[in-house]
Order: C-alpha cells, then structure tokens, then sequence
C-alpha cells in the first residue's frame, strides 16, 4: 500500500494572485517522529505500514499524487504595525481533503523549505517549535478548543542555523482553512477590490455558507473569535502572538509560537520573550481580539454598497464584541466553579476567587481542578483566604444540580505545562523522543483523572521555571 491523500483542492483555483505555486524543497535524511493516525484516518488518508514512506511525503521529499503545492499570500499587523506583504515564508500548502465528517481541511507542511514570501528567512524550522506545536495544538484539540491540528512531526537530517547550530523538523498541520484577517488585509490595502470580492466568496462558501453579506460574515467571525478567546482564559492559555495574521477567519487557533499556559494565575502574565509591553498578555487577549475584528472590518468596508453606512454599521459590531466576550467568559468561569446557569452574583463570586488566587498566587489549573476533588484549600497559602469565599460558594452550589460533574468536565487535570514542554525539547535534540509521546498521550484524555500522572500536574518548581517563551522562527 502507498500512502494516499485523497486530494480535493479549491484554494489553488482561486486567481494567481493568491498565492505563488511552489514544492517543498527535500530534505537530506527525513525520519518520522510521529504521524497523527486517529486524524489521518478522519482525513480518509491511508497510512502505509512503512515509516520511511510517511516521512517521506510529510518532510516534502516526495509529493503525494494530487498534490498541487502552493504557498498563501497575506499581509498583517504585527504588535500593531501594518506590514504590506507577509505570506507563507516557511509553510506550503499540499492541498485539501474532505474528511470522513464531509469537512473540508487544508494540508499544510511547515518548515518545508523557502518560498517568495521567506524574505531573509530560511523556510524551516527547528525541532522545538514542531514539537510545541505538536503537543500544545493537540492538547487544545482534546480540551475542546477550536484549533488547527498535528497530523505529523519529521526531522529533516539537517541542521538550521539559530542562534547556535539546531535539529530541523517539519510539521504537517490541518486547518480548516489558512485564511486569515491578514488575507483579507492585503487585498483591501492594495485596492484590488476584484480579488477581495473573490476571497469573500471563497470564505462565505467554505466557512459561512449562510451569511447574507460581508456584515454577517463579520458577525460570526466576531461570534467564533469571541467564545474563541474566552475559551483560551478559561484554560489559562496565553497564545502569545496575536496578530492579525495569526487570526483566523474559521475562529480556530492557529500559529502556536510562543503560546504557553500559565500557572499560578495572575493577569498580567507574558511568556513571548518578543512581547515587551504585554500587548498580547493574558488578560489583554479580550482587548486585543476586539482590535483585529476592527482590521477584519475595515477590510471588509469595501465590499459594501454604502461605505459609510457601512463603516456605521461595522463599528456598532466591534463594539458589542467586548459584551460578546465578557458573556461567554462569565459562563466559562461559571461552569469552572460548578455553576451551569448564571444567576445574579455569580460573577461577582468568580471574580473574588480569582482575586484571591492571584493574591496568593495560586495555580490557576490545580485550583478549579480542587474544587471539584474538595482539597482546593491546599492551593492557597493562607487556607483562610479560601474558605472565607467557599461558604458563599458551597451555599450557591446547593442550588445546582450536579456541580462536581460540570466542574470535573471543564477543569483539566492536566494542560501541556510550559516547563514539561521545555524539558520535552531538550529531550528530543538529545535524542529521546519518550517524554513527547508521553505528553502527547496523556493530554489526550486532559480531564481523566490518572495517579501516574502526577508528576506532570505539578507545578513548575523555581529551578523549572521558564520565565520566556520565543518564536521560534
Ligand atoms: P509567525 O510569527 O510565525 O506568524 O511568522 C510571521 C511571518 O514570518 C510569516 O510570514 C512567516 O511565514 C515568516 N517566517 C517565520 N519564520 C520563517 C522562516 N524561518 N523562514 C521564512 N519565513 C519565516
Ligand atoms: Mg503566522
């Protein structure tokens, strides 16, 4: 048997101006790290029982048949500063499938070698951020978030210059599609009102079929992208580089560079070493969210009849979006302490608690998880300052019907903590790709309760603390 992806490319008819056409540059000695088989099989793709074939096709040494690689065109603001021209300088998409769910999915190989869009860099990547992506996307997949996944991790055989000589790997990712706020932004910025009009039929058709017009498209991208980010507080994940070209139009996550979870809970926390005002920290992610659906807004402005009823109209959407995001978070924290309806003074209460834990700097996982276990007092330093709040709450909680199973669905027990994730790395450039499929097996299940898995829902101690993350580009 070879490997076979049963190809069904729309993309690559879109106008050449999408996207420049070009393939995966080899590899010297591709060797397979993993392959992602309960996701292959959902993407109708068979696997062949030889490794060398599989990393062969996801290193980009050979070229599946149907394949018709290409790499996408974009521009972005990044920390706020508009650039022009962006795209795929290190990734090339393969081409699409329709999945055993009739979902229509990119293939895409990242670190796959240079395209026109590389500008100075190299097209790769090293091992690390393959690795993070890897088990960070697939940790968030099993947390319910939406995200693009991992369908394979290879090493190339070669070293890439960073700052010292490191592993080159590719990963293959599948996404509901690629296109992001930038895709629109770089045909709005350009004027070319043609191609604009193209793209928001191509995304209408893909992702939102039954939006009547580019208003409503914004209107569920706002949607998705809301209960999206509120997601990410619920569970402590800081993405960490929120630019517009890393916002997707599906409402998935997408990019995971030097995203991290945090573990005692404070809202101030930035983990990008890049990140220097905290523009993309924590709690700012509510904020900033809201200021790339204004990007995606003004690109769209040109596709209406009435510019300026339509600049009207688009500002009232962004507007409410802060509302939007504030309602799913309550109901995300809610459901965090037992509470499945929100009643007046139930926010308030999360609020305390949260006050609490960052003025004792407690675990932000640990603790929701305690709560339901009933030893969440051991979380705090000062047990007092839990208890006080845990008599309003367990009156609250006399009111639900069954809180411990809400709060034992939404708590993970397990996340891809940062330093478990740093330690995995340096594991495998020395070689040892054992703690990788551990995590990578264990945050598959991230709300089972498990003893063996103790040591990985510690807490980093203050040697194992990884105070920055980097890009990894
Ligand atoms: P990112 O910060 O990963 O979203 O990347 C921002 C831009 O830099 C994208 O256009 C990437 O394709 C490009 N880029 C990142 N790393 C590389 C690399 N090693 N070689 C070429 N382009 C890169
Ligand atoms: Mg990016």
């Amino acid at each position: 048997m070879t490997l076979h992806i049963p190809f069904d490319n729309s993309y690559a008819a879109l106008p050449q101006g999408f996207y420049s056409r070009i393939a995966p540059t080899p590899v010297a000695a591709p060797a397979l790290i993993a392959v992602n088989r309960d996701l292959a099989k959902q993407l109708r793709i068979d696997l062949p029982d030889d490794l060398a074939e599989i990393a062969s096709i996801f290193s980009g040494n050979t070229l599946p048949d149907g394949a018709f690689p290409l790499a996408q065109l974009y521009a972005g603001h990044q920390f706020g500063q508009f650039n022009p021209q962006l795209g795929d300088g290190r990734a090339i998409l393969l081409g699409e499938t329709i999945g055993s769910d009739g979902m229509r999915r990119d293939i895409q190989l990242k670190g796959s070698g240079p395209t026109p869009y590389s500008r100075m860099g190299d097209g790769r990547a090293w091992l690390g951020p393959v690795l993070r992506e890897y088990v960070v996307s697939e940790a968030m997949h099993a947390l319910g978030v939406p995200t693009t996944r991992a369908l394979a991790a290879v090493r190339t055989g070669e070293d890439i210059q960073r700052e010292t000589l490191l592993p080159g790997a590719v990963l293959t990712r599948v996404a509901s599609s690629h296109i992001r706020v930038g895709t629109f932004q770089i045909f709005a910025a350009r004027r070319d009102g043609a191609a604009l009009q193209q793209l928001y039929d191509y995304t209408k058709q893909r992702h939102y079929p039954d939006a009547t017009d580019p208003a409503d498209l914004l209107a569920r991208v706002i949607e998705r992208q809301a209960a999206l980010v509120a997601h990410w507080m619920s569970l402590g994940f800081i993405h960490g580089v929120m630019n517009t070209d890393n916002c997707t139009l599906s409402g998935e996550t997408i990019d995971y560079g030097p995203c991290a979870f945090m573990d005692s809970y404070d809202p101030q926390t930035v983990f990008s070493s890049i990140d220097r005002f905290g523009r993309y920290g924590y709690a700012a992610q509510a904020d900033i969210i809201v200021w790339n659906m204004a990007q995606l807004a003004t690109a769209l402005i040109p596709l209406m009849p009435d510019p300026e009823a339509a600049v009207e109209r688009f500002t009232a959407q962004v507007h409410a979006m802060p509302d939007l995001i504030r309602a799913e978070y309550e109901s995300r924290f809610a459901a965090k302490i037992g509470i499945s309806a929100l009643r007046p003074g139930d926010s308030a209460l999360v609020t305390d608690l949260l006050t609490r834990m960052h003025a004792q700097q407690a675990d932000f996982t640990n603790t929701f998880r305690a709560l339901a276990d009933g030893d969440a007092r051991d979380q705090f330093t000062d047990p007092a300052a839990f208890e006080t709040w845990a008599s309003g709450w367990t009156q609250r909680l006399a009111q639900e019907p069954d809180p411990k199973e809400l709060m034992r669905r939404t708590n993970p027990v397990v996340i891809p903590r940062n330093h478990r994730i740093e330690q995995m790395i340096a594991a495998a450039v020395a070689g040892d790709d054992a703690p990788f499929h551990r995590l990578n097996q264990v945050l598959a299940t991230p709300f089972a309760d498990n003893p063996e898995t103790a040591d990985l829902r510690r807490p980093p101690d203050v040697s194992e603390v990884v105070p920055a993350t980097f890009c990894g580009t």
